[in-house]
């Protein structure tokens, strides 16, 4: 099955599909992304913040893969926006990920209240780092409309990607919405919520007519939308599951009303970006 390549505004390509490695234990996650690979995934979506950059690394240095045939991307940690801080700690995430390019460098957090609310140098030093060729693209995540306009106008640099919480019971559109405004390709993080829209009546529905699981019709439901996802799971039959969505499609009619469960803010999983300010201890 082939994973389509998204075009990014900076011309470089994306595997629309990939495997995020979010609270997968840093012990396991060697073999965890081994299997995801045998899985056919090619794509790999880390973080500082998560602590298993060392592990994804392992994987790719014993998969055999060439290098260009993966996609690999990571984020800065919230501790880590202070601009020299954003060189050191990206050089400390090459040499644990065992890559001499990264494919894609994110900010995580805006962390608009931290920092004495200065994300635009954090953005200026993350952009140094494409020029100087040790990252292919540059983004953000979990960044508002109103962080995206900032960054934009003071810098001129527009982010390739903006990755953000987007599932079928928070659709997320004015994030999503101000990001293709600026061609910006969104990437839906939580793409099934954690499992939490797997037992809705409408997608299972939707799920028996085309003889597909749940898990299946959602990330196609984001596929359709044209997002980028990377489902998370510790389980081979669910990665080879949730790598299926390439040889059947759903009516304009089962999108909409996938996209009609959304509950707003109410919806939301995670932290509203606006206010979450963690910094790691
Ligand atoms: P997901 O929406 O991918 O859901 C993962 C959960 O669903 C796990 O508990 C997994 O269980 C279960 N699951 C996976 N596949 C199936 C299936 N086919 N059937 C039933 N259950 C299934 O959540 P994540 O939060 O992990 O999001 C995906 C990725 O997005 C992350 O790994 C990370 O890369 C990124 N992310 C980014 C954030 C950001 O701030 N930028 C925030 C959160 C996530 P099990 O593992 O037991 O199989």
């Amino acid at each position: 099955m082939t994973v389509p390549p998204i075009t990014l505004n900076d011309t470089t390509t994306i595997p629309q599909l990939g495997f995020g490695v979010f609270q997968v234990p840093p012990p396991e996650t060697a073999a965890t992304v081994r299997s995801a690979f045998d899985a056919g995934y090619r794509h790999i979506d880390t973080a500082q913040m998560y602590r298993n950059e060392a592990g994804v690394g392992e994987a790719i240095a014993s998969s055999g893969i060439p290098r260009d045939e993966l996609y690999i991307t990571t984020k800065l940690n919230n501790t880590n926006h202070r601009t020299d801080d954003v060189r050191r700690s990206f050089d400390e995430s090459r040499k644990l990920l065992g890559i001499e390019q990264v494919d894609l460098f994110l900010i995580h957090w805006p962390l608009p209240t931290q920092y004495d609310g200065d994300f635009v140098s954090t953005w200026k030093a993350m952009s140094a780092l494409v020029t100087d060729g040790s990252i292919k693209s540059v983004g953000v995540s979990n960044f508002q409309p109103a962080h995206l306009d900032r960054i934009i106008d003071e810098t001129g640099v527009i982010p390739a990607v903006n990755q953000i919480e987007v599932h079928p019971y928070f659709t997320n559109e004015a994030a999503r919405e101000a990001s293709e405004g600026y061609g910006i390709k969104v990437e839906s993080w939580s793409p099934i919520a954690q499992g939490a829209v797997l037992d809705d009546p409408v997608i299972t529905e939707i799920a028996a007519a085309h003889d597909r699981t749940a898990s299946q019709v959602t990330l196609r439901w984001h596929i359709e939308r044209g997002d980028i996802v990377f489902p998370k799971s510790m389980h081979e039959e669910r990665m080879r599951e949730n790598f299926a969505i390439f040889d059947f499609s759903l009516t304009p009619d089962e999108v909409t009303a996938i996209s009609a469960l959304d509950r707003g803010e109410d919806g939301r999983t995670g932290p509203n970006p606006d206010v979450f300010d963690w910094i790691p201890g």
